[in-house]
């Protein structure tokens, strides 16, 4: 299978890529990069609230790699939503990367006023600053209503997906209206033993693969994105290396199975959570939130 998808607007984006979700430290973000980089890894997920936007663009420059080869994706976080600070927040996200375009752009949840947000981030696209435009964490209902006020369907969605949250309903509406799914937290950050699976244990013996292997590649054959996040050399590389085998019918099947239809880091319809996400900018934890 084919190691790219093509979004709703022709953009062809890699499907695996990292994630460099908190790694705060300037120098380890920016060996982890420059290894994926060397490692094949062409697609590399940011945000302005992971603080590391600076290290990602150093790794990218002293890689040699060509701009173009390389798909870059930031947010927008909370605190920069809004038609004004939005267009702020874009170009003070590509200043820190030292880069001419973004990749993708994303508005990084659905809250406060994103839908001016949005309206910035076409105007962006439409003037060639960026190359495709997403949201992320938005649930059927946001997302149903975001796209009933805009003639610009948004290209992705990045979600909280893992065997343990497999989001049916959510990605059946995506494909409906073409847009492309994008799996964040991939090993449910660890949660749940998720890497002790008996079900995933097996078919990871089953196939000489790790079950990290095996979760990064029931994705792929649904044709789903996906940004593992780590710091480790041996890991980056084994989270690249699930092109050589193939999940059968009945694997696929088993794995379904696993589903808690539960979030297992982030329920955006949870007040409590809607509160931690508004208290993070107050004290800022990288460690503690998305
Ligand atoms: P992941 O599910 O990717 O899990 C990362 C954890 O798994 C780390 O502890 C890492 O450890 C470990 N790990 C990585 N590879 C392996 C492996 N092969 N075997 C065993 N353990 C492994 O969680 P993230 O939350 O980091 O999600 C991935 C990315 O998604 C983020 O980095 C970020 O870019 C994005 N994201 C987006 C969000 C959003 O709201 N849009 C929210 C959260 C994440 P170690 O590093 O020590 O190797």
């Amino acid at each position: 299978m084919e190691d790219i998808v093509q979004l709703n607007n022709g953009l062809k984006m890699p499907l695996t890529g990292l994630g460099v979700f908190q790694i705060p430290d300037f120098d380890q973000t920016k060996s982890v990069v420059k290894l994926a980089l060397s490692n094949g890894y062409r697609l590399i997920d940011t945000a302005s609230s992971y603080g590391n936007e600076k290290a990602v663009g150093e790794a990218i420059k002293e890689s040699g790699i060509n701009r173009e080869e390389i798909f870059i994706t930031s947010k927008a976080f909370i605190n920069e939503m809004g038609y004004n600070k939005t267009i702020a927040a874009f170009y003070s996200s590509l200043n820190e990367l030292g880069l001419e375009y973004l990749d993708l752009y994303l508005i990084h949840m659905p809250f406060g006023d994103y839908y001016n947000s949005y309206r910035a981030i076409i105007d962006l696209y439409n003037s060639g600053k960026i190359k495709a435009i997403g949201v992320s964490n938005f649930d059927e209902a946001r997302l149903v209503d975001l796209i009933l006020n805009f003639d610009v369907i948004p290209q992705i969605n990045q979600i909280e997906h893992h065997p343990f949250f497999q989001r049916e309903k959510l990605l059946s509406l995506m494909s409906d209206y073409n847009i492309q799914a994008e799996a964040w937290a991939p090993f449910s950050e660890g949660m749940n033993g998720i890497f002790d699976n008996p079900v995933l244990v097996k078919i990871a013996k089953d196939h000489h693969k790790s079950v990290a292997q095996i979760i990064l590649r029931w994705n792929i054959q649904q044709n789903i994105v996906v940004i593992p996040k780590s710091v480790h050399e041996n890991r980056i590389k084994e989270n690249m290396d699930v092109w050589d085998f193939e999940l059968t019918t009945q694997e696929m099947i088993l794995i379904s199975q696993l589903d808690k239809n539960k979030p297992a880091l982030l329920d955006i319809t949870d007040l409590n959570e809607v509160l931690r996400v508004y208290n993070y900018l107050e004290n800022p934890v990288l460690t503690t939130l998305n």
